[in-house]
């Protein structure tokens, strides 16, 4: 209960806001007069208005919201309007918005400038918060991003093997390099998208992918291509079809088959990485595996990501090794003040912070799970921890095949009423939703409520 204390409720609901009851099923109309415009605007300027592509609606339909600030568990619109915060900036935020441990870092770090290009003391000492968590990790390097962090593990993973195939699976997103933009998940799934243009089928000819939770199908590739996996790369818990767990046996199973087979097993823990547990899902389902990427949460909500490894294999890396690997801003001094002050607290709050995450989780997860049942809509709920989906059928989702028959329509009306009830949920049925530490009894309250009404309306 301690991580809550830091912005009292009563303290923003002083602040000027569209209180979320006053709509009603009949007054609906969320005023985006201010978003609109620089909707307008951006799209003359930059293909579809956004830097990322569902950000822009196309699966829910309407207008997104221009954000002005975000404080806690909201996000402020230009228009005035207060939404409750669940896609947390797709996965950082699990402190909330603005902690004031993370903004009092960054303009500590900023004042003393924002880049140098050389070396400093805090990538040490983030990459030591991660290893202390995360004890697979003998050593790692900074990128910007979850995209690079990728990247960057599968061309030290084929230079430790020597070999050149990498399987992935169904609906597994690991960024968008040309490689693994093979039957990606997210944003891809969401525009419908096999994969995208502009990429070289020579590109993804090393790249299989099969289907999750699935070993029978695992065991049939290693077989076709007997000695030629580098590795074996996916998320230990699907965030990116929206959320799928691994059934049980499942990442056992692939562990003792890389294991055999002489792949590395890389997992991608950028999304689950501190939010499924402190040490990740390989913590949460006791798997150690040979390389992890990491991203999101550890650069508290500015540009980070991470690959770490046992030492053997980091020591492929330029300097040492002859596997390049670089970047003009990894490990920028904003961005790892920003990650040391998140990983600092979350250490600090340790077991009962993330118990208070999962418990206000499954309280608004089954909550509004419930309110579809009354209201007789055919909905699942998936998740762990502070990630969850509702997807909008009644099969039990345990790939990307049967995450494709939820129903998108229904999920896009659902999501339009819920924004217009200031509740804002991930644009996409194919995408996590995130709780903080900030989310608590209003929140949940509120947000079954909402439900409560776009379910009746639906
Ligand atoms: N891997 C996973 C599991 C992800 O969820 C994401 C982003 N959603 C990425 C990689 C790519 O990270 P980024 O968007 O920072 O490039």
């Amino acid at each position: 209960m301690r991580e809550r204390t830091f912005v009292a409720p009563s303290k923003i609901a002083e602040k000027p806001f569209v209180l979320v009851k006053t709509y009603t099923a009949r007054d609906m109309s969320l005023l985006l007069d201010r978003s609109r415009t620089l909707q307008q605007r951006a799209e003359a300027l930059i293909p579809g208005g956004v830097d990322s592509p569902v950000r822009a609606f196309r699966s829910v339909g309407g207008d997104p919201p221009f954000v002005d600030r975000a404080e806690g568990a909201y996000l402020f619109d230009v228009d005035g309007n207060r939404y409750i915060d669940y896609f947390g900036s797709w996965g950082p935020m699990i402190l909330g918005h603005a902690h004031p441990a993370v903004t009092e870092a960054v303009k500590t770090a900023a004042e003393k400038g924002t880049s140098f290009g050389a070396s400093t003391a805090a990538e040490a000492e983030l990459a030591a918060l991660v290893m202390q968590c995360v004890p697979s990790i003998e050593k790692l390097r900074f990128v910007s991003s979850g995209t690079e962090a990728v990247m960057s593990a599968i061309r030290v993973a084929r230079a430790f093997t020597n070999r050149n195939r990498i399987v992935k699976f169904e609906g597994c997103y690991h960024g968008h390099s040309d490689a693994l933009l093979v039957k990606a998940g997210s944003g891809v799934a969401t525009l419908g998208i096999p994969g995208s243009a502009g990429i070289p089928v020579e590109t993804t000819q090393f790249t299989t992918a099969i289907r999750y939770n699935d070993l029978s199908e695992l065991e049939a590739v290693f077989a076709r291509h007997k000695g030629e996996i580098a590795c074996v790369i996916l998320e230990p818990v699907v965030g990116n079809a929206g959320t799928i767990l691994p059934e049980p046996g499942f990442l056992e199973g692939v562990r003792e088959i890389c294991t055999r087979e002489g792949a590395l097993l890389i997992f991608d823990e950028v999304m689950t990485g501190f939010r499924v547990s402190l040490g990740g899902a390989q913590q949460l389902y006791g798997i150690t595996p040979d390389m992890t990427t990491l991203g999101k949460i550890i650069g508290g909500g500015l540009p980070v990501g991470a690959f770490g490894a046992r030492a053997e294999i980091m020591d492929l890396l330029a300097p040492l090794g002859p596997v390049y690997q670089a970047g003009t801003l990894s490990g920028n001094p904003l961005a790892m003040a920003a990650g040391i002050a998140t990983l600092k607290q979350l250490i600090a709050g340790g077991e009962a912070l993330y118990e208070q995450l999962a418990e206000a989780t499954s309280r608004i997860a089954h909550g509004v799970a419930q309110e579809a049942k009354k209201s007789g809509i055919p909905l699942v709920l998936a998740g762990t921890g502070s990630m969850f989906t509702w997807f909008f059928q009644d099969g039990h989702v345990i790939d990307f095949e049967r995450a494709s028959r939820s129903d998108t329509q229904r999920f896009g009306r659902f999501h339009r009423g819920m924004l217009e009830r200031g509740v804002w949920l991930p644009p996409s049925q194919f995408e996590a939703a995130f709780v903080s530490s900030q989310h608590g009894d209003v929140e949940v309250e509120a947000t079954i409520q909402a439900a409560r009404e776009v379910f009746d309306s639906l």
